[in-house]
C-alpha cells in the first residue's frame, strides 16, 4: 500500500498540472497513468496537430513565395513521412518535458490503469501486479475523453478513423471524406486541403463551428470553400460501405441523397469522457453520460474526491483541464479558488486562425442585452497588409448600457494569440472606452480590436463611416 496526500488519476494535461501545482504547494503526490504523460493533448490531440498544421502553413506560404518578391528555383514538395517525423519529435519533447517537470517536483508516478476500490482508495494494475493506494486527503480525477463513436452502418471499413488515425497516416489519401465541421473537423479539414488531398467537410447542423460566433463559421466556410474543399450544412452521412478502390458514403443533404466517395472517411463528432470501469460506484461519485458532475472548484458529490478536464462534460479544451487541474489541488489544499468559463478563448488552429472569448452575438441577443457590434475587416489594417494575410476580421460584442464588452471574436493569422486580450477584459468587466483607451502598437494587427470597438460606436478610424453601422 503506498500512502500519499493527494492521489491524482490520468497524466494529461488536467492531471498533470494537477499534479505539478499540489508538489509545488508541498503536498505529496501520486499521479497514475496508463500511457504517456501529456494525455490526449501532448500525444494525439493538440500539439501533433498543430505541429501538422504548422507545415501545412509554411508550405503554403512557399507555394505563393512570388507574392512576397521570392523567386523559388526548385519546387517545393511535402515530404510526409518527413512532416510526421518532426511533428513525432515534437511530440517526444515535449513529454520528455513533462516527465522531467514531474521528476523535478517530486511527484510520484505510477505507471498503470487505476481504479476505485473505496472513496479514498484506488487499486492500480501495473506491469508487475497490483498496487494499492491511499490518499489521506484528496484524489483528483482527470482521466479524460476518447472519440465519440458513430452508430452507422459501415463505420467500422478498412479506412474510417478517428483522429488518432488521421494522426498517424503514413501516407496522405487522394480523397478525405470528414464528418464532423467543429474544430477538431475543421483543422483536419485544412491541413489536409494544404497539401492537395480533395477534402469534403458534412456537418449536421447549420453551420461549420457551430458552437462559436456564427460569422466566424461563415467565414471558415468561404475560406474553405475558395480552396476547393467541399463542405455540405444541414447534411447527415446515413452509411458508409467499401466500394472497389475505397469507400462510398451516403449523406443526406438539404438537396436530397448524394453519394460521396472517398480513399478514407475521418469521424470527428465529438468526444465521450471517460467514466467507465473506474470503480466510480465504489467511490459514491455521481456521473452520467455527459461526465462527472463539478461545482465551480472542481469537487464531486463526494467531500474530498475532485474531477477536471474532459471527463467533467465542461468545454473539451486542454486550458480548461489545466486550470481545472489547479483549481482542484488548490481547494483539496485548503485554498479556495473557482474555475470562472467567462474566459474561456476558443482557437481553432486553421489557416487564418479563428478564435472567441466570451458571448457570440445571437448569446448576447438571447440573454436580453442590447447590444453595440463593430467589426473591422483586415484588408483595412496595414499589418495584415504586410503580412499578405488580408482574409478575416476583429468583431468585438459589447453591451449598451455600461459600454462592457461582451464577446471577441477574431479571424486573423495569431488569432488565438490575439484574444487573450478580450479574455482580460472579461476578466476585468472591461467596457469597450477602456479598450479604446488602451493604446495598441502600430502596426499590430491587435489594432484591429481597437478599431473593431471603435466601430461598435460607428468611429473607426480606418473604415469609412458609412460602413460602420453593420451588426448593431
Ligand atoms: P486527457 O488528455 O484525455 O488525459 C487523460 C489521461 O488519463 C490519459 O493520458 C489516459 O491515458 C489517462 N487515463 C484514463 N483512464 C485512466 C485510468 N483508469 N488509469 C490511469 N490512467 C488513465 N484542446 C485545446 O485546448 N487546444 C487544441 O488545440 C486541441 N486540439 C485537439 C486536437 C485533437 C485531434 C483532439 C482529439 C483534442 C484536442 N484538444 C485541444 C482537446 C484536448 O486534447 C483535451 O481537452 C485535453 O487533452 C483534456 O485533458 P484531460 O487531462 O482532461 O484528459
Amino acid at each position: 500500500m503506498v500512502q500519499t496526500e493527494i492521489a491524482i488519476l490520468g497524466g494529461g494535461p488536467g492531471g498533470y498540472v494537477a499534479a505539478l501545482r499540489a508538489a509545488h504547494l508541498g503536498a505529496r503526490v501520486a499521479l497514475i497513468e496508463e500511457n504517456a504523460v501529456g494525455g490526449v493533448c501532448l500525444n494525439v490531440g493538440c500539439i501533433p496537430t498543430k505541429a501538422l498544421l504548422r507545415s501545412a502553413e509554411v508550405y503554403r506560404t512557399f507555394r505563393r513565395a512570388e507574392a512576397f518578391g521570392l523567386r523559388l528555383e526548385g519546387r517545393v514538395t511535402p515530404d510526409w513521412p518527413a512532416i510526421q517525423r518532426r511533428k513525432e519529435a515534437i511530440v517526444r519533447q515535449l513529454v520528455g518535458g513533462v516527465e522531467l517537470l514531474l521528476r523535478k517536483a517530486g511527484v510520484q508516478v505510477i505507471r498503470g490503469r487505476g481504479r476505485f476500490v473505496a472513496p479514498r482508495v484506488l487499486e492500480v494494475t501495473t506491469a508487475d501486479g497490483r498496487e494499492r493506494i491511499e490518499a489521506v486527503r484528496s484524489i483528483v480525477i482527470a482521466t479524460g475523453s476518447r472519440p465519440a463513436p458513430l452508430p452507422l452502418p459501415g463505420l467500422d471499413s478498412a479506412g474510417v478513423l478517428d483522429s488518432t488515425g488521421a494522426l498517424g497516416l503514413d501516407s496522405l489519401p487522394r480523397r478525405l471524406l470528414i464528418i464532423g465541421g467543429g474544430v477538431i473537423g475543421v483543422e483536419f479539414a485544412d491541413l489536409f486541403n494544404a497539401f492537395g488531398v480533395q477534402v469534403t467537410v458534412v456537418e449536421m447542423l447549420d453551420r461549420l463551428l457551430p458552437l462559436m460566433d456564427a460569422d466566424l463559421g461563415a467565414a471558415l466556410a468561404w475560406t474553405l470553400g475558395q480552396r476547393g474543399v467541399q463542405v455540405h450544412v444541414n447534411s447527415r452521412v446515413t452509411r458508409v460501405e467499401a466500394v472497389a478502390g475505397g469507400l462510398r458514403a451516403t449523406v443526406a443533404t438539404p438537396a436530397g441523397e448524394l453519394p460521396l466517395e472517398a480513399d478514407q472517411v475521418l469521424v470527428a463528432v465529438g468526444r465521450w469522457p471517460n467514466v467507465e470501469n473506474l470503480g466510480l460506484e465504489a467511490a459514491g461519485v455521481h456521473y452520467d453520460r455527459s461526465g462527472i458532475a463539478v461545482d465551480d472548484r472542481m469537487q464531486t458529490n463526494v467531500p474530498g474526491l475532485y474531477a477536471v478536464g474532459d471527463v467533467t462534460g465542461g468545454p473539451q479544451l486542454a486550458h480548461v483541464a489545466m486550470r481545472g487541474g489547479e483549481v482542484a489541488v488548490e481547494n483539496a489544499l485548503g485554498r479556495a479558488t473557482r474555475l470562472d468559463l467567462k474566459t474561456v478563448p476558443w482557437c481553432v488552429y486553421t489557416d487564418p486562425e479563428i478564435a472567441g472569448v466570451g458571448l457570440s452575438q445571437a448569446q448576447a441577443q438571447e440573454k436580453g442585452y442590447e447590444l453595440q457590434v463593430g467589426r473591422f475587416p483586415l484588408n483595412a489594417s496595414g499589418r495584415a497588409l504586410t503580412y499578405g494575410e488580408t482574409d478575416g476580421f476583429v468583431k468585438v460584442v459589447g453591451e449598451t448600457r455600461f459600454g462592457e464588452l461582451l464577446g471577441l471574436h477574431i479571424v486573423a493569422p495569431h488569432a488565438g494569440e490575439l484574444i487573450h486580450e478580450g479574455g482580460l477584459a472579461l476578466a476585468l468587466e472591461a467596457t469597450l472606452d477602456e479598450l479604446i483607451a488602451t493604446l495598441h502598437g502600430h502596426p499590430t494587427l491587435g489594432e484591429a480590436v481597437r478599431e473593431a470597438a471603435l466601430a461598435a460606436r460607428g468611429e473607426a478610424v480606418h473604415l469609412p463611416r458609412q460602413t460602420q453601422t453593420a451588426g448593431r
